[in-house]
């Protein structure tokens, strides 16, 4: 059985005040969700220490993005070792805002998913077309070639570590959501792409993210292929946040 997870990338936001106020609310109602579902904070990487403080309360806590390489000279650069070290469960690779504005290619991609699960991270491999690939009718090739790409370091002992985020570049931060059947269209597109390179498909959790709210999660989640999500903008609102957990259907 697939597990159902809520993740919430912060990126470049939130102060100290922030991280007090977002993980206290989420660490006190998180007894009340019933559906089972996984909740992963992932604020900046410098508020991870405050994070990882409340994370006793039962949620996992991941960076943004990590290091193609082990160790070494790469300044600015944060290991995979070094999140593991200081309490991170998972990271983010690939992020849309990766590819896009640090360039990010699927090679640097391949490694930073190596680096991590090769030091017990679990990775969120984020894909998404962009609207002229959707336009061009080209969006589930992108996005197979994407996963295709993105995991193919990953040897057979580590897919319990990898889980799958679809996030169409032209949802992320728009208020532009894919409709629950598109969605769950890409989702199966990419549990076939995950079948074809060996890993253990129906096992592998794969979350549907971009402008997910509190009033369309509902229908997101009822699909059978979305197995949760990950949130952007919403993450920075607790009551937005929590109502999106609470959306997840339960009885898993
Ligand atoms: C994201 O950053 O991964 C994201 C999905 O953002 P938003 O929910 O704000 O669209």
């Amino acid at each position: 059985m697939r597990q159902k997870i809520v993740a919430g990338n912060w990126k470049m936001n939130g102060s100290k005040a922030l991280v007090q106020q977002l993980t206290s609310r989420i660490g006190s109602e998180m007894a009340s969700l019933e559906n089972g579902v996984g909740l992963v904070i992932i604020p900046p990487a410098l508020y991870v220490p405050g994070v990882v403080e409340s994370s006793s309360a039962g949620f996992g806590v991941g960076v943004q993005n990590i290091a193609c390489w082990e160790s070494g000279a790469y300044t600015g650069e944060i290991s995979a070792a070094m999140a593991i070290d200081i309490g991170c469960a998972y990271t983010l690779v690939g992020h849309s805002e990766r590819r896009q504005l640090f360039a990010e290619t699927d090679e640097q991609i391949a490694a930073k998913v190596e680096q991590a699960v090769n030091a017990g991270l679990t990775v969120i491999l984020c894909v998404g077309e962009t609207l002229e690939q959707r336009d061009a009718g080209t969006a589930e090739r992108v996005v197979s070639a994407q996963v295709r790409a993105g995991l193919a370091n990953v040897s057979d002992d580590q897919w319990p570590n990898v889980v799958v985020a679809y996030e169409p570049v032209w949802a992320i931060g728009t208020g532009k959501t894919a409709t629950a059947e598109d969605a769950q269209a890409m989702h199966v597109a990419i549990r076939r792409e995950l079948k074809s390179i060996g890993a253990p498909a129906d096992n592998v959790s794969i979350l549907y993210g971009g402008s997910v709210k509190a009033d369309n999660a509902p229908a997101l989640f009822a699909q059978p292929d979305i197995d949760g999500g990950l949130i952007g903008g919403a993450s920075l609102k607790a009551d937005e946040f929590m109502s999106i957990c609470r959306a997840v259907p339960g009885g898993y």
